[in-house]
C-alpha cells in the first residue's frame, strides 16, 4: 500500500509566536515532515512572527536546532532540512503595538492561501485579529487558527468569540483540539460510519458503558502557574475528552463535512446531563518521586484538581441508560489515552460454565494507535467447550508496516487541513461555548462545596475513590497501560 499524498496550494503561513514552544517542538518540524512528504509544496511560505528581535537567519538557525531536537533521527534529511529553512522568513512584531505590521504585509504574496497561526497565549487572540486587518494584512478569504485554552469559562470564550468575529468569519477561523487530528479519532469514524458491523449496536440497548482516558505520567511541568489556575477539567475534559465523547456518540452526519459533523457533536454537548456531586471524583498527587502537586505548583492550599473522574450521561434516545466514565490526570502509571466501547454480554449462555465476558472496542490514541476488539471463542483443542477472550488487533504498526511509521502527526495534519479550508476537524465557536456551558455548574459546584481533591500516590491510577465510582455500578475500569 502506498500513501496517497495529495499537495496542497501554495500558502503563506504566518506563525505568530513562532519562536515558541508550541512552534519549535510541533508546528515547524510538522510543517517540515510535510514538505518532506511532498504535500506541503517548495512554492509556500512560513514567516515566523514574534517578539524577539532576530533577522531571517537567527530565525532558521533556531527552527534548525528545533528540528534536529524533535524530529526522529529517521525523519532528518540533511537536504529537505535544509529546502525547508529556505522557505523560512521572520518578522519582529509587536502583538499590542505598532511595530513589525507593515513589514509584515511585505511578505505575504498575492495568490496564495493566507493563514495566521496564533501560537500566542489568549489574551493576544484579539489584539492580533484586529491589526491583521486594520493593516489590511488578512481579507476575507485568510484564515486564522487559534490555540487552547479557549477561554477558562463561558464568558471568557465568548469573550474570545466576539474578539475574534468582529474581524473574521467563522468560516475564517479553525479553533484546534489536536486530539481530533489524530489518525485513530478518525478511524473512530471510519469505523462507526463505513461498516455496518458497528452502527447497529451502537446504542444502549446493547452498549453496557463506555470509558475514555487520557492518562499521563508527566506532571505539571513548568506550567505551574497556569496549570493551578486551570486544573485537569479545564485543561482536558472541557475539550479534549469532551470532543472524543462527542465524536463516540453523536448521531450519523449526513456528510463527512464541516458543519454536518459539528452540528452533531453540538447536539451531544447540548444533551448532557448535569453532573451530581456523586459523579465527580478529584485528585491531586502527593509526594512522591517528584515533589506532589502543591510544590510542584508553589501552592500549599491549593484545591486544584490534578486529576478527575466523571460519570456522566446523554439524555437522548440513543443513550439513555448508558453511562459514560471519563478520567484524566498527571503522574499516572502510564501515559496511555484510549476509548472503550463496552458491549453488553450476551443475553443467555448456552455453554456450561461461566459466561464470556463482554466484547469491548477500544481505540487507542497513544502510545501505539490503533483498535483493538475483543471477541469470546472456543479454546482450541479437546476438552469441549471451553470459552476464552481473544483481543482481535488492529493496531497500524501490525496493520500497515512501514506506513504506519508515516501517520502524520496531529498537528501536521490540521494544519493541511486549515491550508485546504477543511473545518471538520476544528471546534466551532458555538460548539466551544456550549461545552463551557456544561463545565461552569459542574466547576461552581465544587468550589461552592468548598470540596478538595483527594490525594493519590504518583504512578497509580488515581485516588481510591475513582475505582469507587465504578465499583459502585458493579463494572472497573480498564487497565492504564502503555
Ligand atoms: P511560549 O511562551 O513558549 O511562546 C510564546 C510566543 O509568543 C513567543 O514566540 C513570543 O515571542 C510570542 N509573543 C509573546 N508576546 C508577544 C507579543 N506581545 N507580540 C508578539 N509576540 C509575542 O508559549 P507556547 O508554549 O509556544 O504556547 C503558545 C500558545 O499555545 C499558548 O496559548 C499555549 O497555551 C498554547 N499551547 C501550547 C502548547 C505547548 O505544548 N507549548 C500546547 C497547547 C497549546
Amino acid at each position: 500500500m502506498v500513501a496517497r499524498i495529495i499537495p496542497v496550494e501554495p500558502f503563506d503561513l504566518v506563525i505568530f509566536g513562532g519562536t515558541g514552544d508550541l512552534a519549535r517542538r510541533k508546528i515547524l518540524p510538522g510543517l517540515y515532515r510535510r514538505l518532506a512528504d511532498g504535500q506541503m509544496p517548495p512554492e509556500a511560505r512560513v514567516i515566523g512572527a514574534a517578539r524577539s528581535d532576530m533577522d531571517d537567519a537567527a530565525f532558521r538557525a533556531l527552527v534548525g536546532e528545533a528540528l534536529e531536537e524533535f524530529l526522529p533521527d529517521n525523519a532528518k534529511d540533511p537536504e529537505r532540512i535544509a529546502e525547508f529553512l529556505e522557505l523560512l522568513s521572520y518578522v519582529r512584531v509587536d502583538a499590542t503595538g505598532e511595530d513589525g505590521w507593515a513589514a509584515l504585509k511585505e511578505h505575504i504574496r498575492e495568490g496564495t492561501v493566507h493563514a495566521f497561526y496564533f501560537s500566542v497565549g489568549p489574551s493576544l487572540f484579539g489584539p492580533i485579529a484586529e491589526r491583521l486587518k486594520s493593516q489590511g494584512i488578512a481579507d476575507d478569504k485568510s484564515r486564522i487558527v487559534v490555540e487552547k485554552p479557549f477561554g477558562k469559562d463561558l464568558q471568557t470564550a465568548r469573550a474570545l468569540n466576539e474578539s475574534l468575529a468582529c474581524h473574521f468569519d467563522e468560516t475564517q477561523i479553525y479553533r484546534i483540539d489536536h486530539y481530533l487530528g489524530k489518525e485513530t479519532v478518525q478511524n473512530l469514524m471510519a469505523v462507526r460510519f463505513g461498516n455496518m458491523l458497528f452502527e447497529p449496536l451502537w446504542n444502549s440497548r446493547y452498549v453496557d458503558h463506555i470509558q475514555i482516558t487520557v492518562a499521563e505520567t508527566v506532571g505539571v511541568g513548568g506550567r505551574g502557574e497556569y496549570y493551578d489556575r486551570s486544573g485537569a477539567m479545564r485543561d482536558m475534559v472541557q475539550n479534549h475528552l469532551l470532543q472524543l465523547l462527542c465524536l463516540i456518540a453523536m448521531e450519523p452526519p449526513g456528510r463527512f463535512e464541516d458543519e454536518s459533523v459539528r452540528d452533531e457533536k453540538l447536539k451531544v454537548i447540548r444533551a448532557l446531563k448535569p453532573v451530581a456531586p456523586e459523579d465527580i471524583v478529584r485528585g491531586q498527587y502527593a509526594d512522591g518521586d517528584e515533589p506532589g502537586y502543591k510544590s510542584a505548583v508553589n501552592n500549599p492550599s491549593s484545591k486544584t484538581e490534578s486529576f478527575i473522574a466523571l460519570r456522566l450521561g446523554i439524555a437522548n434516545w440513543r443513550w439513555s441508560g448508558t453511562p459514560f466514565y471519563l478520567r484524566t490526570g498527571k503522574r499516572l502509571k502510564a501515559r496511555a489515552s484510549e476509548i472503550a466501547v463496552v458491549f453488553k454480554d450476551a443475553p443467555h449462555s448456552i455453554f456450561d460454565g461461566p459466561p464470556g465476558q463482554s466484547n469491548v472496542l477500544s481505540i487507542r490514541l497513544q502510545p501505539n494507535e490503533g483498535m483493538e476488539m475483543v471477541v469470546t471463542i472456543k479454546e482450541p483443542g479437546p476438552g469441549g467447550m471451553r470459552l476464552i477472550q481473544v483481543p482481535l488487533d488492529m493496531s497500524f504498526a501490525d496493520a500497515l508496516g512501514e506506513q504506519a511509521e508515516d501517520i502524520p502527526d496531529a498537528y501536521e495534519r490540521l494544519i493541511m487541513d486549515v491550508i485546504r479550508g477543511n473545518q471538520t476537524l476544528f471546534m466551532r465557536g458555538d460548539e466551544v461555548e456550549a461545552a463551557w456551558a456544561w463545565t461552569d455548574p459542574v466547576i461552581e459546584g465544587w468550589e461552592d462545596r468548598g470540596a478538595t481533591p483527594s490525594p493519590y500516590e504518583q504512578g497509580s491510577t488515581g485516588p481510591e475513590e475513582a475505582l469507587m465510582l465504578l465499583h459502585q455500578d458493579g463494572r472497573r475500569w480498564r487497565e492504564i497501560k502503555a
